[in-house]
């Protein structure tokens, strides 16, 4: 058997640790040749394992099909974009702003359209550069899951392909059990290739702002006392923009890493390099406590006085706040000039060992002993970032 190029790609993913190779890869031209696809394997005598892929940023092989079909999202994105077809569809309806968009759009793009037209989407994840189709088969987790709840809950309604092969429109009034299946469905109840998603007005600008600590509890409490404030309003009125709340809390291990400035996003000043590497030689892992709150021109004037009453009484090391404001496509975008400092020094394509957990509040002093002070810390691994992202059950 002669191996093309493009299967070989299907066998790889972000995670680089698991290879399947497949018999061949399907690029669709169009949601029914998916559909078709699907059909000709649920009505032979001998069905065939389907996969979709979308990025590939899977870790361990979750869009691959040993020996079977891989559905390469990316053909729709080309067709879309030969055809100059938009990436988002614009919708209003009395109850607000809805966005369609493809299964096979990245968020990236679904971003830059929206911001262009002053609308967004409320809940993201941390890099943009994944497909609709590929983190709603997963749930899509950033700082703002604690006030939006994941990607899969902005979600009104999807097109599906089944594993019949039909293609199914679905909500939570209408197929409502396909519909609750494929959200956070990881790929094995169909194939969205759209999604209408919730919009809201694009807020301009980000105050985004870095706290440290040294005491993990002091830490921790510090993050659930913040998503804790959420919807909270000033006034008691029910005028969104009166929110209080931060719009976007996580946090993150500082260890010896290499540069302070991780691939992530460069935040410390250099000027404060010897200062904070310093103090991660006394104490061997600092907490950075992430927040953001974002604002335009209307609220300007308010957001510094805003972020210091919620900031008042928290119990970060004295002298170590750190500020910036950018724009909010900036502060969304962040992760991706650390992808392509890596890509440009073929630190990207190396495997990724990756581990996602929920962790209750009750057990999370015994995390960080066990963890990160004696499994992370002893063991001496410093490589790769360590996110922890505080969370309402509620959401
Ligand atoms: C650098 C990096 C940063 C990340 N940051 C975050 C983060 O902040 N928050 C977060 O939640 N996740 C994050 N992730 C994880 C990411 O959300 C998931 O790995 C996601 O699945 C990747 O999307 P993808 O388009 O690459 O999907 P793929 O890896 O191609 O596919 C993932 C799964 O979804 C299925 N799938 C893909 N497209 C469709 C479709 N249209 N219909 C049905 N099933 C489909 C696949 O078959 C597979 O099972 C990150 C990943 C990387 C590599």
């Amino acid at each position: 058997m002669v191996i093309n190029r493009k299967e070989k790609s299907a066998s790889r993913d972000f995670g680089n640790l698991v290879h399947h190779l497949p018999r061949a890869v399907f690029h669709p031209r169009s949601p029914q040749d998916i559909a078709s696809l699907v059909k000709t394997s649920y009505e032979s005598p001998a069905p065939f394992t389907i996969s979709v892929k979308g990025q590939g940023h899977s870790t361990r092989g979750q869009a691959m099909a040993r020996g079977g079909v891989v559905v390469d999202m990316r053909a729709l994105r080309e067709e879309n974009n030969s055809n100059k077809k938009k990436n988002i569809r614009v919708i209003w309806r009395e109850e607000g702003y809805y966005g369609d968009v493809g299964g096979e759009a990245l968020w990236a793009d679904v971003l830059r359209e929206a911001a262009e037209m002053g609308v967004a989407p409320a809940s993201w994840t941390d890099y943009l550069y994944l497909t609709v189709g590929g983190t709603l088969s997963n749930g899509g987790i950033s700082g703002q899951s604690f006030k939006y709840g994941p990607q899969i809950s902005i979600v009104h309604e999807m097109d599906v392909i089944t594993g019949k092969g039909e293609l199914v429109t679905c909500s939570s009034h209408t197929n409502s059990e396909l519909f609750h299946a494929v959200l956070g469905g990881l790929g094995q109840f169909g194939i969205i290739t759209r999604a209408r998603i919730a919009l809201h007005p694009a807020p301009k600008m980000v105050k985004w702002v870095r706290l440290l600590y040294n005491d993990f509890s002091a830490f921790t409490k510090d993050q659930e006392r913040l998503i804790s404030i959420n919807g909270r309003k000033h006034n008691n009125n029910d005028n969104n923009d009166d929110d209080v709340a931060l719009d976007y809390v996580e946090g993150m291990l500082l260890m010896h890493q290499g540069p302070i400035n991780n691939w992530r996003s460069s935040f410390f000043p250099l000027a404060d390099h010897p200062r904070i590497i310093s103090l991660v030689t006394q104490h061997s892992i600092l907490y950075c406590l992430e927040l953001a709150k974002y604002y335009d021109e209307k609220s300007e004037n308010n957001v510094d006085k805003e972020m210091q009453g919620l900031l008042e009484g928290l119990s970060y090391m004295p002298g170590f706040y750190y500020e910036k404001k950018v724009s909010y496509v900036e502060f969304l975008n962040r992760v991706r000039s650390g992808e392509l400092k890596l890509q440009s020094q073929r630190q990207w394509d190396v495997p990724h060992p990756w581990l996602n957990l929920f962790i209750p509040k009750s057990q999370i002093m015994d995390f960080d002993s066990g963890v990160f002070k004696n499994i992370i810390f002893k063991r001496n691994i410093t490589t790769g970032p360590v996110l922890i992202y505080p969370m309402n059950r509620s959401k």
